[in-house]
């Protein structure tokens, strides 16, 4: 696999951005394609007889390249360690500047449920939990569901659209803890926020570098050999952190107009003010 060496610069993968990646991945396997590729994959038969069969695209991968496509695999797992991805964290608050000055911390259920205390004695709606709320924490059977973690996303659309509770109702610690009956209250405090973070890819486990250079190669090879424009498939990939993220990782933060709700049917939930004291900060 010498001839797969890099000589590429650093580049940023945003997974929903094609042309984020597209050129990188061609480039670097450039060295392997057998000659009059392009021409290959798009007369490659049978077609799929579905939009993501693996096998298949599997198959047509094989049929470009001149080196066996698990090994492709693999060094591309290995060459992702010298680039970055462009990840989400999904959370919602009032303010997202300490994210831009801390990072984004680990998950800490004192913390949470610090913040579950002050929502409940904050919030008039919530005022029937006040005489309950000390035992439903100290009762509370999952404490370390998360503890110790931070999770990303290499798909925004995965946060709005499959996974919106994080943005409409806040950590999933905090929702369970407080119960169904606080949607309606959790609903109108802060605003839905997404953190945008240059991951560095080297800090990940070798196995999340596999999984992502497989669904690299297989969205190429799914959108070459169909001709399929730049419209890339939604994936649901997360990388679990153990460390936090440090404030030079966190290149802004947004707020998206609209978030659907896993819980209510995907009901829109059209984002009132999508703005915080810090987006002034995000967009210079
Ligand atoms: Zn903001």
């Amino acid at each position: 696999m010498n001839e797969l060496l890099s000589d590429v610069s650093a580049v940023t993968i945003r997974w929903d951005s094609f042309l984020s990646w597209s050129s990188f991945l061609q480039n670097w396997l450039k060295p392997v394609f057998k000659k009059d590729h392009p021409k290959l994959l798009k007369t490659y038969h049978p077609k799929p007889q579905y939009i993501d069969d693996p096998d298949w695209m599997s198959k047509v991968l094989q049929s470009v390249i001149r080196e066996h496509a698990d090994h492709v695999h693999e060094a591309l797992a290995d060459e992702l360690k010298s680039h970055y991805i462009h990840a989400f964290h999904g959370c919602r608050t009032d303010n997202a500047v300490s994210y831009h000055h801390h990072g984004i911390r680990l998950n800490d259920p004192n913390e949470q449920a610090a913040e579950v205390r002050k929502i409940v004695e904050q919030e008039e709606g919530l005022a029937s939990m006040r005489p309950t709320i000390e035992r439903n924490i100290a009762e509370f059977d999952s404490w370390d569901r998360d503890t110790g973690r931070v999770y990303l996303s290499a798909d925004e659309r995965s946060l709005i659209e499959d996974a919106g509770h994080y943005l409409i109702y806040g950590s999933e610690w905090m929702q369970c803890v407080l119960g169904w009956g606080a949607h309606a209250v959790l609903r109108e405090r802060g605003v839905p926020t997404v953190i945008d973070v240059n991951l560095p890819l080297r800090t990940q486990p070798d196995e999340t570098r596999r999984e992502l250079a497989s669904k690299m190669l297989e969205e190429w090879t799914r959108i070459c050999a169909n001709d399929a424009g730049h419209w890339v498939r939604d994936i649901d990939f997360s990388f679990i952190l153990r460390n936090a993220v440090p404030s030079s990782w966190v290149i802004s933060h947004h707020h998206p107009a609209y978030v659907l709700d896993p819980y209510y049917q995907r009901a829109k939930r059209i984002t009132r003010d999508p703005s915080c004291p810090a987006c002034e900060r995000s967009e210079s």
